[in-house]
């Protein structure tokens, strides 16, 4: 049976407050107890909170955990510039996180970027994602969301450095799991807390307009990327089979009315994937798309993943899409792939261990596959269902 205790991380300062004081302790106990747990990603142990006396340690050990991503495994690669961490929650169940360093160019200052989990597994399931071909798991805790970057902090801290960016861009649909990415939010923003600043925090959506919705209710929090992928209502319905829910030109009105509500700037993220989302076609309704509104597009080359019959679409094309919409007056970006050596996309090393699908069952999902995207390079629109999850 899993542990029933909350992560400490996650509960809300009222609540630790209600605690303490139900422990006969003063309020001001819990500011020594967010020092230790937040400073350079603090202790992972009650015991090693040295300012409270030892009764109070035992007893704050007995009703929180103070680290829920404590089985980490750590894998370096790009000559020391991206490491991926494989977390095993307590019940087992593995997701990922990635810190990616960023040297220090003429132009800008050192960046420490975490690329964080907010589900393990994924319900959008899109094709070239590997978490997308793992299904969905569960919801994570907000203390499983915050403990990944408390423990980047940390690996970055005994560097004598710090965290300067957070994404929500890991295993998982942030806004399908609203509630305690919001929460973790708070916390990571909160100076009292994380203390990261709302404009280095970017929670990432594959379109789920209700939740875009309500965080443009909010007022501006953080920055919104969206993962877009294809311009295109047909492609996208096999790309990002939410679009059968949430079409593309509902996803991009959203995020427009976000744009003017907060004044952010929207990222859409678009992952380059050969023959399939490069031609003139799709450059040319991108920037039909995106023309005049707020908005930076990254493209994305793909990352190799297995069990899709599809790779990253070549430099060169990648680069006339880039000047395609940079003529339509859309600021747009390549972005360099991290980590392809150990499993590139969040989600491989976990898919990994998940083990190897039988032969037969790769094969009918990859010619599933090309059926579908070259159903959806002739315009023709999906009959597939919503998946399961996604809905209302
Ligand atoms: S790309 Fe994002 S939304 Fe799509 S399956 Fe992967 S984790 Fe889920």
């Amino acid at each position: 049976m899993s542990d029933q205790r909350p992560g400490l991380s996650g509960v809300p300062p009222h609540e630790l407050t209600e605690w303490l004081a139900a422990q006969d302790e003063p309020a001001w106990r819990a500011r020594q107890i967010a020092d230790a747990l937040w400073t350079g990603g603090g202790v992972t142990d009650a015991a090693a909170i040295v300012t409270l006396p030892s009764a109070l340690r035992e007893s704050l050990g007995a009703f929180a955990r103070l680290d829920t991503v404590g089985d980490t495994e750590t894998q370096v690669t790009d000559g020391g510039l991206t490491e991926k961490a494989l977390h095993r929650l307590d019940d087992g169940v593995l997701i990922e996180s990635v810190l990616m360093h960023y040297p220090a160019t003429r132009g800008s200052r050192e960046r420490h970027t975490l690329c964080l989990s907010s589900q393990a597994g994924c319900a959008v399931g899109c094709p070239f994602c590997a978490t997308g071909e793992l299904g969905f798991g569960r919801d994570l805790e907000t203390a499983e969301i915050l403990d990944q970057a408390r423990h980047a902090a940390r690996r970055l801290a005994a560097e004598d450095k710090r965290l300067t960016n957070i994404v929500f861009m890991g295993m998982g649909e942030p806004l399908l799991n609203l509630d305690r990415v919001l929460a973790a939010v708070e916390a990571l923003n909160d100076p009292r807390r994380f203390g990261l600043g709302a404009r280095h925090i970017t929670v990432s959506t594959s379109g789920v307009v209700p939740g875009i919705r309500r965080l443009t209710a909010l007022g501006p929090q953080f920055t919104l990327a969206v993962s877009l992928h294809a311009a295109r209502d047909a492609l996208r319905d096999v790309l990002v089979p939410l679009n059968r829910r949430w079409p593309v030109a509902e996803v991009v009105g959203a995020a427009r009315d976000h744009a003017a509500a907060t004044g952010r700037r929207i990222s859409y993220e678009v992952t380059m994937i050969g023959g399939v989302n490069d031609t003139p076609e799709d450059a040319d309704a991108l920037a039909e798309l995106l023309r005049g509104d707020h908005a930076h597009v990254n493209l994305i080359p793909m990352n190799p993943v297995a069990h899709t019959p599809w790779t990253a679409s070549p430099m060169p094309v990648i680069e006339s899409i880039a000047a395609t919409l940079r003529a339509a007056g859309i600021e747009t970006t390549i972005r360099r792939n991290r980590g392809q050596e150990v499993g590139a996309a969040c989600g491989q090393l976990a898919a990994q261990r998940a083990g190897e699908p039988p032969a037969p069952a790769v094969a009918r999902r990859r010619e599933r596959l090309v059926m579908a995207s070259a159903a959806a390079l002739r315009g023709e629109r999906s009959d597939e269902p919503v998946p399961a999850g996604v809905g209302e």
